[in-house]
């Protein structure tokens, strides 16, 4: 795939109506910094640092951590990455921390509810991801942020951190962003304030469509069931990217959907300018988007909606088939 869009690895996605929309990849282990190069990515939209954590057999010591941060930035030459913190629990167990028996471990003790309950790993990993910037920008997002006081404590967590890595005489980040996952329909609905305290806002669209439609994403006989592009969830990320237009909050979106060409697309219709997916996607995103008209998508999602359909997914075929594709 990366081959075949070769031709437009460089080029900006820029659709035909002259909106730039960012591309960036989801990464998480050393293996993936090479494709940042090939893949033509604007940077790292999501760096799940718990893959780091899942190969090991024990808690990795923060020196080692903050060496791996190091080279990961380092590999992107100024772009900009966004390390989430720990994201473990629900399907991602780590096999050395004890963990509790949960009757519904996705709904359960898992992310940034285990670092703020046990703060200690948490703050060793924003301490070497300081000390990987050593001068540069930094920038983290908290997951599965579910009400705004999560937040606000994850975020004085690193203000906190910073203050004492000044302290101990260290360079602090040229510049530090602090942002949250927006993965429980809760935070669709939050106070103003999220929107307006949150550096950024990112979609974790697999999340988000897990609890929205009550259907497990692990579970073969439900994940299929519902499509991304109902407009129940369409509406709902509207509603997030209008809340963001409203508060300035720039906002992505890192589910694994933003790599499918027809809901890139869509997602863009409905206002979404950045999007986050694994590299091999970046091409076929940036292929559709730059043979794309988004008040046009616009015009046929809206027409759809009116119509009364489930998903606005026909009438976008449709379209996409007589345009010639
Ligand atoms: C998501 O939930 O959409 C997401 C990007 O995070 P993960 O898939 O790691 O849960
Ligand atoms: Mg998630």
């Amino acid at each position: 795939a990366v081959k075949r869009y070769a031709a437009i690895r460089n080029e900006p996605a820029l659709t035909l109506c002259g909106t730039r929309v960012a591309l960036t990849m989801n990464a998480g282990l050393m293996a993936d910094l090479p494709s940042l190069e090939s893949s033509g990515a604007e940077g790292v939209g999501l760096f799940r640092t718990e893959l780091q954590f899942l190969v090991r057999t024990k808690v990795p010591r923060r020196s080692e951590l903050a060496q791996l941060y190091a080279r990961v930035i380092d590999a992107a030459q100024g772009k900009r990455v966004v390390f989430r913190t720990l994201d473990i629990g629900s399907d991602k167990v780590l096999p050395y921390m004890k963990r509790r028996e949960e009757p519904n471990p996705a709904l359960g003790w898992r992310a940034i509810r285990v670092g703020l309950d046990r703060p200690g790993v948490m703050r060793m990993q924003i301490q070497a991801l300081i000390r990987a910037a050593n001068g540069r920008p930094l920038t983290l997002m908290f997951p599965f942020v579910a009400q705004l006081d999560e937040f606000r404590t994850a975020r004085e967590h690193v203000l906190g951190e910073l203050e004492r890595e000044e302290r101990l005489g260290r360079v602090l980040p040229e510049k530090v962003e602090i942002g949250a996952m927006l993965e429980t329909p809760s935070m669709a609905f939050a106070p103003r304030q999220f929107y307006e305290e949150a550096d950024f806002i990112s979609i974790g669209g697999n999340d988000l469509k897990q609890f929205f439609f009550a259907a497990d994403r692990e579970n073969e006989h439900v994940r299929r069931r519902y499509d991304t592009l109902n407009v129940s969830f369409l509406t709902l990320l509207e509603q997030i990217v209008k809340r963001c237009e409203d508060t300035g909050t720039p906002l992505s979106f890192c589910g694994e959907d933003a790599g499918r060409p027809v809901e890139a697309l869509c997602f863009a219709a409905i206002g979404l300018r950045a999007l986050s997916m694994r590299p091999a996607s970046i091409g076929p995103v940036k292929n559709m988007l730059r043979k794309s008209d988004l008040t046009e998508a616009r015009a046929v999602i809206d027409a759809a909606r009116a119509s009364g359909a489930q998903s606005v997914r026909p009438a976008v075929m449709d379209w996409l088939r007589r345009r010639g594709e």
